[in-house]
């Protein structure tokens, strides 16, 4: 029955699983794959070339009545899959938040995947909730919160955050929770945040039925960190008109530039107008274990709940998300539907996971964070992190010395902001003149005190040249950058986050955007 290419794989049998010794030797081929893939990750692009279309002819096929060979699909997938991701793991991968996953991360994704446990109850796998209790108090101290605050895994920032906002709406003492929030009189409720924080956010205000319009966004300073004194304004004006302060959203590492606001300021606003604090930490959370940053940046206790996602900045496979909150049972107020007097879990060490969330049926996520942090160690983790924010720095240093150039905001973090500014465009009249001054202005990186007015045409001259460059350097595929928008101008990103980037990659990064500036003002004709 097996043909050469079945690795052992019954391919007619109809019923059942592969025999394990199938599973075995299918399973070395994968782990082949992916020490090939690692061994070469360097050399192949980080990006693909291939349209929508033509993934479509790759990859289109009728549903497959027959069994199929694994190695066929094994194959087909290095061959039309693998080549056209983007490969986030892949040392040129500077956009967005450069994440990775460690290859301890990886295995317990397979064995996570092989035990299949559901972390929903105590009960229905009770080593998988105790190991969760186990890593939520070990990633509270590597990130600087209350130890003993309630916790759980989910899978992702965004989730994590409208649970806190949930729980702050039904902590507010409306019972929203159990008589809803139409037909009957409700205090307009108010949720705070800087302009710059994630549009998670956003969505949580939606989904919570507090609306957009009381999502209140306060401008930022010079460097992007919350006006904690337009802050207090707002809710001391919102008091005034009747509205209910709620919360306030503070972000450690702002998505745009990596800011952080300032926290300890931000926490005395929510103490005198008695709002709850919900720390966005999703990116910057555990760079506090670099104590550089954590002197800088501070600990985490005085928000109510905080947000931290291993799966972007603790080399950890998508998907992890740890949610706080040191309002003991304030989440499971909530979400769970256990009554009160039947709430044991406290007493006997036991928790439902099931309780501090939407989710029910829920991954055994614990293994990959124990795995990691456990191989990688607390030092381990320090020194790679330490070596990111190093290359960042050298980073910024080139862009700082460049003509050419400016730094844009800063962050303790690995996240290097910055926008061509052509040396000979700055200060003289014309086309774009104004826009460097304005430029330097805005982000607080150069000199100029007061935003020069500046001419439509000189910002999208501007933004026009940035945009450019970014197209010009993804194009390579060699090397893959984000960018953003603050205060209207067009702004690159470089994210360092990964395990394989070395000095090498960013030296050469250098080199690709400097070299690509000339190219850059041909292609947006300037
Ligand atoms: C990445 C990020 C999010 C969203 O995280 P997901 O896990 O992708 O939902 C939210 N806030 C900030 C500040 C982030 O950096």
């Amino acid at each position: 029955m097996n043909t050469p290419e079945t690795t052992g794989v019954p391919a007619q049998d109809l019923t059942g699983d592969w025999p394990p010794a199938d599973l075995e030797a299918a399973g070395a081929e994968v782990l082949r794959l992916i020490r090939r893939h690692f061994e070469r990750i360097d050399q192949v692009p980080v990006s693909t070339g291939a349209d929508a279309a033509t993934l479509r002819d790759l990859l289109d096929a009728p549903l497959p009545q027959e069994p199929e060979p694994f190695q066929r699909i094994l194959r087909d997938t290095e061959e039309r899959v693998i080549p056209h991701l983007t490969h986030w793991n892949h040392p040129n991968f500077f956009a967005y938040f450069a994440t990775n996953a460690a290859a301890p991360g990886i295995l317990a994704e397979l064995l996570t995947a092989a035990l299949n446990v559901n972390a929903m109850l105590w009960k229905s796998s009770p080593a998988a909730s105790a190991l969760e209790q186990v890593v939520l108090r070990w990633l509270a101290q590597l990130c600087g919160y209350e130890v003993d605050a309630d916790g759980v895994l989910v899978n992702g920032a965004s989730l994590a955050t409208f649970y806190a906002l949930a729980a702050a709406r039904e902590a507010a003492g409306l019972d929203i929770r159990q008589r809803g929030m139409t037909g009957r009189t409700l205090p307009v409720l108010r949720v705070y945040a800087t302009e710059h924080a994630h549009s998670s956010i956003d969505k949580a205000v939606i989904a919570l039925g507090l609306g957009l319009d009381n999502l209140v966004k306060i401008p930022g300073d010079e460097e992007f960190r919350v006006r904690v004194d337009l802050l207090e304004e707002a809710v001391r004006a919102d008091v005034e008109r009747g509205y209910r302060p709620l919360a306030v959203v503070a972000v450690a590492g702002t998505t745009s530039t990596g800011a952080v606001d300032p926290l300890d300021d931000v926490a005395a606003v929510c103490r005198r107008y008695g709002m709850w604090l919900h720390l966005d930490a999703a990116y910057g959370g555990f760079y506090n274990l670099v104590p550089s940053v954590r002197r800088e940046v501070g600990t985490f206790e005085a928000a109510d709940s905080i947000v931290v996602n291993p799966h972007k900045t603790l080399f950890t496979p998508l998907e992890a998300t740890v949610l706080y909150c040191r309002r003991r049972g304030a989440l499971v107020n909530a979400f769970s539907l256990v009554p009160e007097y039947l709430r044991t879990n406290r007493e006997d060490g036991t928790v439902d996971y099931m309780d501090f969330s939407l989710q029910l049926g829920r991954q055994f996520r614990a293994l990959k964070l124990w795995w990691i942090i456990r191989s990688f160690g607390v030092q381990g983790l320090r020194a790679r992190m330490e070596t990111q924010i190093a290359l960042a720095r050298s980073l910024a240093q080139r862009v700082d010395a460049h003509p050419d150039f400016q730094r844009v905001g800063r962050s303790p973090y690995p996240l290097v902001c910055f926008r061509a500014v052509p040396a000979d465009w700055r200060g003289g009249a014309g086309t774009p003149a104004g826009a460097a001054a304005a430029a330097g202005a805005a982000s607080g990186t150069a000199g100029a005190a007061v935003a020069a007015p500046v001419a439509a045409a000189d910002v999208d001259a501007l933004n026009r040249l940035n945009a450019a460059l970014l197209e010009r350097i993804n194009a390579s595929r060699e090397r893959f950058l984000s960018h953003t928008v603050v205060d209207g101008l067009y702004t690159l990103r470089v994210s360092v986050g990964n395990l394989r980037t070395g000095q090498r990659h960013i030296d050469a990064l250098w080199q690709a955007v400097a070299e690509a500036l000339p190219a850059a003002r041909r292609d947006a004709g300037l």
